[in-house]
């Protein structure tokens, strides 16, 4: 498979790129890639 953007970390920085590059590019592809459960702070 193949991607336009990766973007790592679905954090809210990563969220609300991946929110911004879907409005501004609909036919980009996205990969937002999560990381496991982080321990509790
Ligand atoms: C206890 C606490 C309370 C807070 N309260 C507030 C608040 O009330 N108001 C406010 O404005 N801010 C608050 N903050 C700060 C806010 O959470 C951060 O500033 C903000 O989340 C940073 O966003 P970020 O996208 O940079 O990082 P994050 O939101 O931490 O996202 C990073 C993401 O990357 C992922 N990741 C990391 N390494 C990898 C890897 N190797 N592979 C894949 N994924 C990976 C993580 O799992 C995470 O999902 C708080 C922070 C803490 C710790």
């Amino acid at each position: 498979m193949q991607y336009d953007y990766v973007i790592v970390g679905a954090g809210s920085g990563g969220c609300s790129l991946a929110g911004r590059l879907a409005e501004r590019c609909p036919d980009a592809t996205i990969a937002l890639i999560a990381s496991p459960k982080r321990a509790a702070f």
